[in-house]
């Protein structure tokens, strides 16, 4: 199967805006501050812009930034919050629950894709202002305890500090957490950090219902120096994306959703349905060729890692 054109434009501009080096710490590399105003890097500020909320299908709605994807799915018993961007991204992520009609007081679980500052940083005060459980991968319960970086993250040395999150509950490989009629999915698919989580869900809407993938970030990007084929702070990086990309291929996905919304299209995907396609947001082939997209990627860096220097 082929990727579809405009998916293909999207995913490759997001790549390359990822794949430079994008972080820039601020004077003389000194840690910033846990209590940020403004995250210091290139993509931030273009990040945290402002995103109208919108339902994605059902149950799901797109409660983000423009450039970072925050996923809320709600029921009559509470509703389950995916990812916080930034810290500076939760007071808009918070509005948007608001101006959908939502109380972020129901909040009542927090998940994470990978321990990031720009998907984990806002969720200790949205944490703080919901009171929700933060439910999360063994590796990213411990990057959030600890507030620093462990050095098997292939950004270890590019990692930006932001506020700790202490994990309420740890999750194993394909364990389901549930929140009364809610049950979300938890995949495995690391090799971006050692702890990367993908989730999935169902989401109806008038009985037509819809597997829903919130896919973390595949992009095999480090600091300088760290290699994924010599690794021996990360020995299992390129096993970790490989089971990855395998098992992302394989699930049952009608929507995908990822971290950065232009890995999946979402804002061209929004258009298209304002435009009057009703099912836009579905196309059971995407995560196939999302895997297939991130399986050639990694290709692309080990070959640049085994080019001798
Ligand atoms: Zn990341």
């Amino acid at each position: 199967m082929s990727f579809p054109v405009a998916l293909r434009h999207a995913v490759a501009a997001a790549f390359v805006a990822l794949a430079a080096p994008t972080l820039t710490l601020a004077q003389g590399s000194s840690p910033l501050p846990a209590d940020l105003s403004a995250t210091v890097c290139n993509g931030c500020a273009e990040w945290n812009e402002p995103q109208r909320p919108f339902r994605v299908h059902g149950n799901t709605w797109y409660v983000g930034t423009r450039g970072l994807s925050a996923i809320l799915v709600t029921s009559p018993n509470g509703h389950v919050l995916l990812d916080g961007g930034l810290p500076e991204s939760a007071p808009l992520i918070a509005a948007s629950i608001r101006a959908l009609g939502f109380r972020l007081e129901d909040v009542k679980v927090l998940l994470n894709s990978h321990a990031h500052f720009d998907h984990a940083g806002g969720l200790a005060a949205l944490q703080k202002a919901s009171g929700a459980d933060v439910v999360l991968h063994p590796w990213s319960a411990a990057v959030l305890r600890m507030g620093t970086s462990l050095p098997d993250d292939p950004q270890h040395g590019l990692y930006l500090p932001f506020p700790g999150v202490r994990a309420n509950r740890e999750v194993s490989d394909g364990e389901v957490v549930q929140l009364g009629s809610l049950a979300f999915t938890a995949h495995y698919t690391g090799g971006h950090t050692p702890g990367g989580t993908s989730w999935s869900w169902r989401s109806c809407d008038e009985g037509r219902c819809w597997d829903i993938v919130y896919a973390d970030s595949q992009t095999p990007i480090s600091e300088d120096g760290f290699r994924f084929t010599n690794s021996t702070r990360y020995p299992s990086g390129i096993a970790d994306f490989e089971r990855g990309h395998a098992l992302l291929a394989r699930m049952p996905c009608d929507v995908l959703l990822t971290p950065h919304p232009g890995f999946s299209t979402v804002f061209e995907r929004l258009a298209e349905r304002e435009a009057g396609d009703a099912d836009a947001f579905r196309e059971p082939t995407v995560c196939r060729g999302y895997a297939e997209w991130a399986k050639q990627r990694l290709a692309e860096r080990l070959a640049k890692e085994r080019v001798p220097e």
